[in-house]
């Protein structure tokens, strides 16, 4: 029957697709509910600066009840695929922005700037500008706070609609970071044309930086060209202490990982904060920052 139908048609009937097809179906429907019932939470990863704690990374988590913990890894890209994101992006926005107003109140947390993740399909919503004012206006957050990271799949489609949205939200005073970098398609010549603020260096490169000589030439290089283009850099997954000393004397002295922490939960992260000062990873930077 179903060979009748022509050649394309048999793939339709194949059990294996199907039933991931109905997996697919079935972890969307999850996520819907799931955001109903609460089940998504934000995790917050320290970002340091020469030896202080300056913000946080926000990372989406979501507890599934049968599933148990589901990493975005596995969700973020469906939900992309699906066009949920739209949905669950506006919703990390406003956790995000009531977390900053929160911040705002305790003095120890009141400058601290918050990284939000934004995929490309959300990125290019028509009013994805004013979903953003609105986030930050709703609980009074400053924008001046807010980071919103990018990443090169942006650039994929219609890069003139990207700078102009980009320019209005940094009229606001939010900054840009461009995530993942030297993972994607970003020419050099678009890295010219996006407003950006920041580049944040793949913690694939920084993973064998002492190891490698390609990915510490790659490091380097990301970081001279962000000195060149004006740009913050930030490194990321950074784990040993030789890793960090490492981006110390190329010049990187931003950097996110499991070496100060990995994202945890909000209350988590606020004890991390206040006792920043006694952690061990952040001492030898504190030294340098002295001598
Ligand atoms: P990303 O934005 O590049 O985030 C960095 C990832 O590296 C996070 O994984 C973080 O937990 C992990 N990481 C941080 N430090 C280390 C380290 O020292 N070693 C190692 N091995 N890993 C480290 P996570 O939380 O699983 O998130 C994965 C990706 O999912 C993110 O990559 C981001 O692309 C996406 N994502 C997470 N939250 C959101 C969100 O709210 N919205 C969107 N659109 N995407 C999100
Ligand atoms: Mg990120
Ligand atoms: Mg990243
Ligand atoms: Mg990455």
């Amino acid at each position: 029957q179903a060979k009748g139908l022509g050649r394309n048609m048999v793939q339709f009937f194949d059990p294996q697709l199907q039933t991931a097809l109905q997996l697919r179906r079935s972890l969307e429907q999850d996520m819907r509910e799931g955001l109903e019932q609460q089940q998504f939470e934000l995790f917050y990863q320290p970002q340091v600066e020469s030896g202080q704690v300056v913000g946080a990374e926000a990372l989406l988590r979501w507890k599934h009840v049968q599933r148990g913990y589901v990493s975005p890894g596995e969700f973020v890209p469906l939900a992309e695929e699906t066009g949920f994101i739209l949905t669950l992006g506006d919703w990390v926005l406003r956790k995000a922005c009531q977390q900053l107003a929160s911040w705002a109140r305790q003095p120890a947390f009141a400058q601290m700037t918050l990284a939000v993740n934004v995929s490309p399909k959300q990125f290019h919503q028509r009013d994805f500008v004013q979903r953003v004012l609105t986030a930050l206006a709703e609980h009074g957050a400053d924008p001046r706070l807010l980071k919103l990271e990018l990443t090169e799949g942006l650039l994929l489609t219609d890069v003139d609609d990207t700078v102009a949205k980009m320019v209005r939200l940094k009229s606001h005073g939010i900054g840009f970071s461009l995530d993942d970098f030297g993972t994607g398609y970003s020419s050099l010549s678009y890295l010219k044309r996006l407003p950006l603020d920041q580049l944040k260096i793949d913690r694939s490169f920084v993973h064998d930086v002492l190891s490698n000589p390609n990915d510490a030439s790659i490091a380097r290089t990301i970081v001279a060209l962000a000195a060149s283009l004006g740009l913050h850099v930030i490194a990321e997954g950074v784990e040993t202490q030789e890793q960090c000393r490492f981006l110390a004397d190329i010049n990187c002295h931003a950097w996110q990982g499991y070496l100060m922490s990995p994202p945890v939960a909000v209350a988590a992260f606020e004890e991390l904060v206040r006792n920043a000062r006694a952690h061990e990873s952040l001492k030898p930077c504190m030294h340098t920052a002295a001598d």
